[in-house]
């Protein structure tokens, strides 16, 4: 039996399973690689946890941490209090989101917080609104927003939910427009009506007059990488606009260029009532959430007089100086090097190395993606598409070898996940395909 020699829960895991594997510990960063303590160079392909998008150890972004800290370590932004890198980061994510027509920003501390943020401040929002009954949220299946309860709630996962039971009352899950594994149909603009017709379907069912919101991924990320077909969120944003509910964007993962596209919303064409941001804003150089709301929602309580639009929402850590000022530094390096181009191109790279795996290989059932979110699908059967036996631990061995090949990628359940940092070139992506091969 293995004994850590170390006292932390890993997230996500079995404690049981580091009492038979030793840890992966890594000890350095630099670029698209990452080292562990054996000395061994590792092309890192998860950035982080879907975050590292400028790449390990930039100095813009370190030198904006270090004057940072030497100007003003931490102040609060409650009580009409407000620090200069508060400010310039709130315009500077107005900007950027004004094709999304975002117009006011909410901080917290990361994914989980951002989408809290949003399932509350939707809720007053209703209150603010004169309609209070409307308090249910609708979410896909698959969908994953973070761990806190509201969060937990709209999740589409039965793993993240079941043992944290009873959440939230009041959230309901329709299906996802999965063009690999449903029951409907094969062709994506068919399934795409179909998903969204249950979507109305359920809004209808519950009473319109009753639901909040409905939150989604642009692409769905921990769920399996699953890319809906282009026509969806359209077809989504009218049937939320025909019954008056609220749109959230969770883009937490997709946001700052992981599609492909500065934001997932601009994949799809579509503007969101509200957008939760946090992992690629600071790139993971320091813990930051955000959340974004339009003009519909800022009128509304900017409107309201009353003691119902007072916001009793807020974090110890909403707007870190040190935070923002990583953020400033990190989307400078975004816009500059114009990274969701070269997420579009080496993803397009990366899925034709990757695709020739189905041919190649009896469990490879599918290699899908968009920009730097890839998913290798591993199934029992290529026809019925039956993934593997989920417990067999079958994407962990993947995992372990492509790492002792020099490349880390993650295994969740049946599936192999990439999600480089942006500024990935070829040779890495080479070493990524060539490690998955062996
Ligand atoms: N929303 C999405 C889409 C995510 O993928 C994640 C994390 O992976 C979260 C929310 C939660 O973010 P965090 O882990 O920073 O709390």
């Amino acid at each position: 039996m293995y004994q850590p020699a170390y006292q932390f829960w890993h997230p996500m895991l079995h404690p049981n399973e580091m009492k038979v594997r030793e840890p992966v510990r890594i000890v350095r960063g630099e670029g698209c690689h990452v080292f562990d303590d054996a000395g061994n160079k590792l092309v890192d392909g998860i950035a982080g946890l879907w975050n590292v998008n400028v790449g390990h150890g930039r100095p813009e972004v370190k030198r904006a941490i270090a004057a940072q800290l030497d100007e003003l370590e931490y102040f609060q932004i409650f009580d009409g209090l407000t620090h200069p890198r508060a400010e310039e980061l709130s315009n500077l994510l107005v900007d950027m989101l004004a094709p999304e027509d975002m117009k006011r920003v909410f901080y917290s501390s990361g994914g989980s917080d951002a989408v809290e943020t949003a399932l509350r401040l939707a809720r007053q929002y209703w209150k603010v609104a004169g309609q209070p009954e409307r308090t249910k949220f609708i979410s896909l299946k698959h969908g994953y927003h973070g761990t806190h309860f509201g969060g937990a709630s709209v999740n589409g996962n039965h793993v993240f939910r079941r043992s944290y039971e009873p959440l939230l009352p009041g959230c309901f899950h329709v299906e996802t427009p999965w063009t690999y594994r449903n029951p409907f149909t094969e062709d994506p603009d068919e399934l795409a009506r179909i998903c969204a017709e249950m979507l109305e379907r359920e809004i209808l069912f519950q009473g319109p007059d009753t639901v909040a919101a409905f939150i989604a991924e642009p692409v769905q990320g921990a769920g399996g990488v699953i890319v809906p077909p282009a026509s969806y969120w359209p077809l989504v944003r009218d049937v939320c606009d025909r019954h008056g509910v609220l749109f959230i964007a969770d883009e937490v993962v997709t946001g700052f260029g992981r599609t492909g596209a500065m934001f997932g919303s601009r994949l799809w064409g579509v503007k969101p009532d509200i957008v939760c941001l946090a992992k690629g804003i600071t790139s993971g150089y320091f813990p930051l959430g955000a959340t974004m709301f339009n003009d519909r929602i800022v009128d509304a309580f900017d409107g309201n007089a009353d003691f119902a639009g007072a916001i009793f929402h807020g974090y110890t850590y909403s707007g870190h100086p040190v935070g923002c000022a990583a953020a400033l530094a990190n989307l400078k390096i975004v816009r500059d090097e114009n990274l969701p181009a070269n997420a579009a191109r080496m993803g397009d790279y990366l899925l034709a190395g990757l695709q020739p795996f189905v041919d190649r290989y009896a469990a490879v059932g599918e290699v899908r993606g968009k920009g730097m979110m890839l998913a290798i699908d591993l199934v029992a059967d290529k026809r019925t598409r039956e993934p593997l036996d989920p417990t067999a631990g079958h994407a962990a061995r993947v995992a372990e070898i492509a790492r002792q090949h020099g490349a880390i990628v993650r295994p969740v359940g049946t599936k192999i996940i990439l999600s480089p940092p942006l500024v990935l070139e070829q040779e890495h992506a080479d070493v990524i395909v060539a490690a998955l091969d062996a």
